[in-house]
């Protein structure tokens, strides 16, 4: 689809794994696009193939470090999202999450852009409530090592509402709900890439805990829709407005589900829970369907079998470039 106005974009995180598809997307649709990334987990493989596109311009930039430019709209992705790349450096995670977002505001209210925030389901904390709907205030431990990412999101959507107010910034914030698909990183260490990963090579299934903790996935390409749909509202719509699958799973049904699809035969393991590790995780839509006529598409079974066919090439290739 393409727009009849061009708009000069501006993706944060650019080069991770939503932040390369939303390029994609954007571009596909007749945007200007800028990527800036720091490549801290995105990697410039995974916007390789838009280089040579006349509307895509790449940035090597850390958004903890103000940022110069004349845009149109803004998304920032911009913050390790896997829990053992946020807890690897939790002071800088914090410092993306909130003095980031100070930065891409204030380069907001300078151009007047309009800007969306990729918040999340982390800001539920570990949830009393099931399913969760927006107007939930969450149930955060503000000192665990999940609190840099959970508490710098709060604090990043807070500044957004009070940019909104004091400045009358056009704002939109997304609570993504776990998302997965091609582009993850195989040494990412969210569950669906690790268990697909560990499948592929025969490796066992690290399920931690009993594996009877649920999580909601959403396939990327439903969830790229989402953000765009949101960007698109009325000024009046700011959000937070949460974006996901409703369709709840056990970590151990996801490991079977994992093990059935790429036929392996790798055993199941359990590890210890980390700490803090929610117990359940289910969102409530009804404001994306109602506001954005939006609902996921692609079933689980259907975005496994695509994410699988992309690990699988992956590491056959790397496997060639090895040997
Ligand atoms: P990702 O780690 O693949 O992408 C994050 C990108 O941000 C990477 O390219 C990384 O290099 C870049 N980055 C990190 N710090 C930076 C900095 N200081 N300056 C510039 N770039 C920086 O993760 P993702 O899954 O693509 O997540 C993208 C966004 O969506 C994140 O903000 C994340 O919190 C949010 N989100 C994702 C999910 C999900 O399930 N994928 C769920 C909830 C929220
Ligand atoms: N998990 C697991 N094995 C893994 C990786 C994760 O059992 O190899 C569990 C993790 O403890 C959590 C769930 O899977 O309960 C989702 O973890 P992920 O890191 O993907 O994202 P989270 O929703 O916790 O941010």
């Amino acid at each position: 689809m393409t727009n009849l106005v061009a708009q000069r974009i501006l993706v944060t995180g650019g080069a991770g794994f939503l932040g390369s598809h939303l390029c994609e997307r954007l571009l596909a649709r007749g945007h200007e696009v800028l990527c800036v990334d720091n490549f801290f987990t995105g990697r410039r493989g995974h916007v390789a193939h838009l280089m040579d596109h006349p509307d895509f311009e790449l940035m090597r930039h850390d958004i903890t470090f103000p940022l110069y430019v004349e845009v149109d709209r803004i998304f920032n992705l911009a913050c390790p999202a896997s829990p053992v790349h946020y807890q690897f450096d939790p002071v800088q995670t914090t410092k993306v999450s909130v003095h980031g977002a100070i930065n891409m505001l204030g380069l907001a209210k300078r151009t007047r852009a309009r800007i969306l925030q990729a918040s999340t389901s982390e800001v539920y904390g570990d949830p009393s409530l099931h399913p969760q709907p927006e107007s939930y205030w969450g149930n955060v431990n503000p000192i665990g090592p999940r609190a840099c990412y959970d508490e710098g999101k709060r604090c990043a959507e807070t500044l957004f509402f009070d940019y909104h107010r004091q400045h009358r910034l056009e704002i939109k914030v997304a609570r993504i709900f776990n998302t997965y698909g091609p582009r993850m990183h195989p040494d990412d260490g969210r569950v669906v890439s690790n268990f697909i990963v560990q499948a592929l090579k025969g490796a066992p299934l690290t399920v931690y805990g009993d594996g009877s903790q649920s999580r909601s996935f959403c396939y990327v390409d439903d969830l790229i829709e989402g953000l765009l749909r949101l960007m698109d509202t009325p000024a009046a719509v700011t959000g937070p407005v949460n974006l996901g699958n409703p369709s709840e799973f056990t970590i151990l049904e996801l490991a079977e589900k994992v093990r059935e699809l790429t036929g392996s035969r790798s055993e199941i393991v359990f590890r210890p829970l980390p700490q803090d590790d929610p117990l359940q995780r289910r969102p409530d839509i009804g404001r994306a369907r109602e506001l954005l006529g939006w609902e996921p598409k692609v079933p689980l079974e259907e975005g496994l079998t695509r994410t699988i066919a992309y690990f699988d090439a992956l590491l056959a290739g790397r496997e060639a470039l090895a040997s």
